[in-house]
């Protein structure tokens, strides 16, 4: 069991965009009255790396499909990516998985970046991308030569824009963190405070080199209106999920903007129900339903009982979420307490596929 732990803490920390360990509640006394087979959904932000036999049934008893999201990060050898696992993946369950492609700006620089990059991202569209995700490493940690923060609204990136809008294909944005990375973390009840003192390296407040919240918040913003005809998912609640009010501004301000709330369930959550409810009920057609869970192991590295344990940690989690999406019990996510939102079926079906099958244009 020890090891199974010290497994999962470990699947689940491999990548810096992976959630904090979302507890389920202890006292498991309410139920959920909408049966979670009777909504259509899909999770539009996954990083299921590898298979697993247990997925097709999963999906199934949920009525979800999946998109799989790369991520392109900096290692020490360079650029690493999980394209090939995801493309492998999806080729194997066509009828589960969307893909999605992913962007850095490394090299930006050179003359040929931008013909490079725009020769790849076609070659991944023809292998299935519908969507090309661009991470924090724009604005917090991807430098050009002149050892400037690369910010999302570069010049030099808009012709690989301008492209992917000509194509219809949609960008993923998770640019920024929540504005807790730029404050002291000493509340362990702060949703994010696991996450940090794991990757202290994304926690700005002790990076005084990093650019703030506001710089980069801007420049995403600014980048949005000059991309009035890129669709753009802002993954994470596009880092304001501390203030529906400040998501909804964006909303209002940008009709090209949907958000989802992948790993951000905490600060909702966090909030007053009523206001949160209000949020969901104005803004049903511009949500979409993610949560950032994956793998990164083989399955052949694991055990029957890991296996069995890593299906049941997933079953509890979506089933969190289900809850406090679909009923009015009280739920508990990342130390925060609230009572479910109890949203109306029209809305539940809209925020867990419709959005998603109107923005990806598919059945
Ligand atoms: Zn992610």
């Amino acid at each position: 069991m020890k090891n199974t732990i010290i497994l999962f803490l470990t699947i689940l920390t491999i990548f810096a965009c992976k959630p904090k360990v979302e507890k389920a509640k202890e006292d498991n006394t309410t139920t959920v009255s909408l049966d979670k087979n009777s909504i259509k959904k899909v999770d539009v932000h996954t990083h299921y790396e590898f298979n697993r036999d247990y997925l097709p049934k999963f999906f199934e008893d949920w009525n979800m499909k999946g998109v799989l999201v790369d991520v392109a990060h900096h290692t020490p050898e360079g650029v690493g990516r999980s394209w090939s696992e995801y493309v492998a993946l999806q080729k194997k369950h066509p009828d589960l998985f969307w893909l999605c492609s992913s962007l850095i700006g490394a090299g930006i620089d050179n003359p040929d970046f931008v013909d490079k990059e725009i020769a790849r991202l076609k070659k991944e569209i023809e292998q299935g991308a519908k969507m090309v995700k661009v991470w924090k490493n724009f604005g917090m940690i991807t430098k050009d030569k002149s050892g400037k923060f690369i910010q999302i609204d570069d010049e030099r990136l808009q012709p690989i824009f301008d492209f992917l809008a000509a194509e219809g294909i949609a960008v993923m944005a998770h640019i920024a963190e929540p504005i807790q990375a730029w404050r002291p973390l000493d509340d362990p009840k702060n949703p994010h405070y696991g996450y940090y003192n794991e990757h202290p390296e994304y926690h700005a407040y002790k990076h005084p080199e990093i650019p703030t919240y506001e710089t980069i918040i801007a420049a995403r913003d600014n980048w949005i209106s000059k991309n009035p005809d890129l669709k753009i998912l802002c993954a994470h609640m596009g880092s304001m999920s501390h203030d529906v009010n400040m998501i909804a501004e964006h909303l209002d301000k940008y009709d090209n903007l949907y958000v989802e709330p992948a790993a951000r369930f905490g600060d909702l959550v966090g909030q007053d129900e009523e206001k949160v409810r209000a949020f969901f009920g104005k803004y049903q057609d511009r949500i979409m339903f993610g949560t950032d869970f994956g793998n990164h192991i083989q399955q052949d590295s694991l055990s029957a009982t890991e296996l069995a344990a890593e299906r049941a940690y997933l079953e509890e989690e979506y089933t969190l979420r289900w809850q406090y999406l679909s009923s009015k019990d009280s739920v508990e996510i990342r130390s925060q307490k609230s009572e479910g939102l109890g949203l109306s079926e029209e809305i539940l079906q809209k925020v867990y596929y419709q959005n998603f099958a109107d923005f990806f244009e598919v059945e």
